[in-house]
């Protein structure tokens, strides 16, 4: 599968052709064949929102998962806040990404208060409830701990990652044939993960990809300076970063 905006199109296409309805982690149970579909935001807003929109006009909704420790982006500030609830705006479900390493190691009890407080924090930058969480390249330890929060649907819980069929385009590669096993209908329940990082109008490779991401990166800092400093254009043109 190539990683365009077309071939996800298809990946859809695919999931509706072999009887897959569309759910989320909270009403799965309505549909006896179906696929949740989920994105985590591992390094930028702007490609969730790109797929969020592809994702509306295909007439489907997904949960999006964003992270509150990162340094690729910052969810409290206006303009990620504004991102996130267009994204909200598209039908999608914003759920909580957690980084268990943004953490001293320690008990599953202090995890959960740590996992607790960032569901408290995004709930309230959302001005709504958060109900749904996913581990940002979860440990052996964490995913074999079989976390239990109240109110919160864990993607990495066993019902998720078990009772479904669970597949991912992490590091840009699917471990196994996607479209083959969606074809071959042997699981009525799929649990899809894409990172809509990966995903473009032409295909690229993994390091055209990071390259042009890595590259792209001077110009937004240019505009957060013009933002911040006073007559930044005295100091530097943006065609010159
Ligand atoms: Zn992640």
């Amino acid at each position: 599968m190539e990683f365009t905006y077309k071939a996800y199109e298809s990946l859809i296409a695919l999931l509706r052709e072999n009887g897959y309805a569309v759910r989320n982690y909270h009403n799965w149970e309505t549909a006896p064949r179906c696929v949740i579909l989920r994105h985590d935001i591992d390094f930028s807003l702007d490609s969730a929102v790109e797929l969020a929109a592809l994702e509306q006009r295909l007439g489907v909704s997904s949960t999006y998962f964003v992270l509150l420790t990162s340094d690729f982006y910052n969810p409290a500030s206006p303009g990620s806040l504004a991102k996130l609830r267009t994204i909200q705006s598209m039908g999608h479900e914003i759920g909580l990404h957690f980084d268990a390493k943004a953490y001293p190691e320690g008990t599953e009890q202090e995890l959960v208060e740590h996992i607790r407080k960032e569901i408290d924090i995004l709930s309230q930058l959302l001005d709504g409830p958060v109900s749904t969480m996913s581990m940002h390249r979860p440990s052996a330890t964490v995913l074999e701990s079989n976390l239990k929060i109240q109110g919160v649907e864990i993607s990495y819980e066993k019902t998720f990652f078990c009772d479904f069929k669970y597949l991912s385009d992490s590091r840009r590669h699917w471990r196994e044939p996607v479209l083959d096993i969606i074809r071959s209908q042997a699981y009525d329940h799929l649990h899809i993960l894409t990172h809509a990082f990966w995903y473009h109008q032409q295909e690229q490779d993994i390091a055209q990809s990071v390259t042009a991401f890595i590259c792209s990166a001077a110009g937004e800092r240019y505009l957060q300076m013009a933002d911040n400093i006073r007559s930044i254009g005295e100091i530097l043109q943006k065609s010159e970063v």
